[in-house]
C-alpha cells in the first residue's frame, strides 16, 4: 500500500540542495483544499466555526493560511495566544481552552478578547480575581464538560473518569448558576473526550450529548446557550488502508440530532464550533531525512539523520507513520527494517519491522502525516537541534517558515563566562 506525495523525488532533491536535512515540509495546496472541504461540510450549520488547535502546528505561517480559510485559533498557553495575536486572529476568533492555567495566561486571553473556556469550577473565582482590575468576569464564558462515567472515551484519551479535564456534570449546573448570579449573560459549552478517532459516529454521539445538556440547561436554569464546541479529535488515517472521516456524513448526522433536540426545544440558533488540530495539519506535513548508515546485526537497521527529537510520536505512542523511500516508490517492499535515529535511547525508532524497498546509505526518506504534533513536540535531548520548517507553495516554490536551530540557540540559556568564577 502506498500514500500519495505532493512532490516528486527530483523536486525533493532540488529542495535538499538548498536546505540540509532533516526538515519539515508542509504542503500549502493540500492544507488549503482540505480546509475548504472541512468548512464546506459543516457550513450546513449557520455560524459554524473551526478553531485550529494551535498546539498541533504552532507556526504563524500555517496559522495564517488557516486564518485565510476562515479558521480561528484554539489556544492553550501564553505563547499560543501571542502567535494568534501576531497573525491578527483576535477577539472571539480565539478559543482559550487551557487546563491548569496561570493568571498571566487568563489575563492575556482576556486582553485579546478571546472566548475563555474554563476547565474547573474553581476557576470562576480565580478568573474573577485575575480580572478584578480589568472590569471583572467577561460577558461570555464557556465551560468544559467531562461526562466521567457517562461516556467511555476512546483508546487515546482514555476513560473520561481518569481524565484531568473538565467539570463534572453536577459542577456544570452549579457553575452556570453561579455565573448567572454574577450577571453573565452569554454562555458556551465545550467537551473533548476523544482523540485521533476515525469512527464518525463518536462525533455524532458527542454532539447529541451536548445538545441534551443544552436542553437541560434551558429547562433547569433558563439558559439559552450561544454555542456548543464539539472539541477536536478527528483522527488521521495514518495507515495507508485506513479511511478518513467522512465530514458530510458527520455534519448530516449531527444535523439530525440538532433538529431532534435543538430545533424542537426552541434553542435554534445554536452555533456549532469545532477545534480540530491533528486532522487539519497532520496529513499535510512531512519529515524529510537522509539515510546516513545501514547496520546489520541481529536486525537490519536504517540509520537516519533525524531522531525522535524531531518526531516523537512513534516513540511516545507507538504510532505508525508511513515512510516513502524517495525514487523507490515502485520497488517491491521485500526488506524488513527498523528505521532509527541517533539518540542514546533504544525507542528512538520511526518504524519497527517495517517492510520497505531495499535501502542504502544516501537514500532520502519521507515520513508522512507529521504535520501535527511533529515539529511542535520536538525537543533537544542529546543536544539535538530542532529542524527547519519549509512550506511548499501552490506555485511549487519553497518558503522557509522557520529556520533550523543553531548551536548558539541551544547554548543561549547558558553563561559559559560564569564558569571562570565558579569553583
Ligand atoms: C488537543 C486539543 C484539541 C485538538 O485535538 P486534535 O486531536 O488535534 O483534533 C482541541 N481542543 C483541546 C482542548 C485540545 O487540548
Amino acid at each position: 500500500m502506498t500514500k500519495k506525495l505532493p512532490f516528486s523525488a527530483p523536486q525533493l532533491s532540488e529542495i535538499k540542495a538548498a536546505y540540509p536535512t532533516p526538515f519539515y515540509l508542509y504542503d500549502e495546496k493540500g492544507l488549503r483544499e482540505h480546509a475548504r472541504k472541512f468548512k464546506q461540510a459543516f457550513s450546513i450549520f449557520p455560524g459554524f466555526k473551526e478553531y485550529f488547535a494551535v498546539k498541533a502546528t504552532p507556526n504563524p505561517f500555517i496559522m495564517k493560511i488557516l486564518q485565510e480559510e476562515g479558521f480561528g485559533a484554539d489556544c492553550s498557553s501564553l505563547a499560543e495566544l501571542i502567535l494568534s495575536e501576531q497573525i491578527g486572529v483576535l477577539g472571539e476568533n480565539i478559543m482559550f481552552t487551557s487546563n491548569d492555567t496561570e493568571q498571566n495566561e487568563y489575563l492575556k486571553a482576556h486582553k485579546l478578547g478571546a472566548i475563555i473556556n474554563l476547565d474547573d469550577i474553581r476557576h470562576i473565582d480565580y478568573l474573577e480575581q485575575t480580572l478584578a482590575s480589568e472590569g471583572g468576569l467577561p460577558e461570555l464564558l464557556c465551560f468544559r464538560y467531562n461526562p466521567g462515567p457517562l461516556r467511555e472515551g476512546n483508546a487515546i484519551i482514555g476513560d473520561p473518569k481518569e481524565a484531568k479535564y473538565g467539570f463534572t456534570r453536577e459542577q456544570l449546573f452549579t457553575g452556570y448558576k453561579l455565573c448567572q448570579e454574577k450577571g453573565i449573560k452569554r454562555f458556551g459549552l465545550h467537551t473533548m473526550i476523544i482523540s485521533n478517532e476515525l469512527n464518525p459516529d463518536f462525533f455524532v454521539e458527542t454532539a447529541a450529548m451536548l445538545f441534551e445538556l443544552a436542553v437541560e440547561l434551558k429547562e433547569q436554569l433558563g439558559i439559552k446557550l450561544e454555542f456548543v464546541n464539539l472539541g477536536g479529535g478527528i483522527g488521521v488515517p495514518y495507515l495507508p488502508d485506513q479511511q478518513a472521516v467522512d465530514y458530510d456524513y458527520v455534519a448530516q448526522q449531527v444535523m439530525l440530532e440538532y433538529q431532534r433536540l435543538i430545533t424542537t426545544n426552541d434553542l435554534d440558533p445554536l452555533k456549532i464550533y469545532m477545534e480540530c488540530g491533528r486532522v487539519i495539519a497532520g496529513p499535510y506535513g512531512y519529515l524529510i531525512t537522509d539515510v546516513i548508515h545501514m547496520k546489520h546485526t541481529y536486525k537490519d537497521y536504517v540509520g537516519t539523520n533525524a531522531t525522535m527529537a524531531n518526531l516523537m510520536r512513534p516513540a511516545l505512542y507507538g504510532s505508525y507513520h508511513h515512510i516513502s523511500v524517495m525514487g523507490k516508490e515502485n520497488q517491491p517492499t521485500d526488506h524488513r527494517y527498523d528505521v532509527t535515529g541517533s539518540l542514546c535511547e533504544n525507542n528512538d525508532k520511526f518504524a519497527i519491522d517495517r517492510q520497505l524497498p531495499e535501502i542504502s546509505a544516501g537514500d532520502t526518506l519521507t515520513i508522512h502525516d507529521a504535520g501535527a504534533h511533529g515539529h511542535s513536540m520536538g525537543f533537544n535531548y542529546n543536544g539535538k537541534l530542532r529542524s527547519a520548517e519549509l512550506l511548499l507553495r501552490e506555485d511549487n516554490s519553497i518558503l522557509e517558515i522557520r529556520r533550523a536551530e543553531t548551536l548558539d540557540d541551544y547554548f543561549a540559556t547558558l553563561d559559559f563566562d560564569k564558569l571562570q568564577t565558579f569553583d
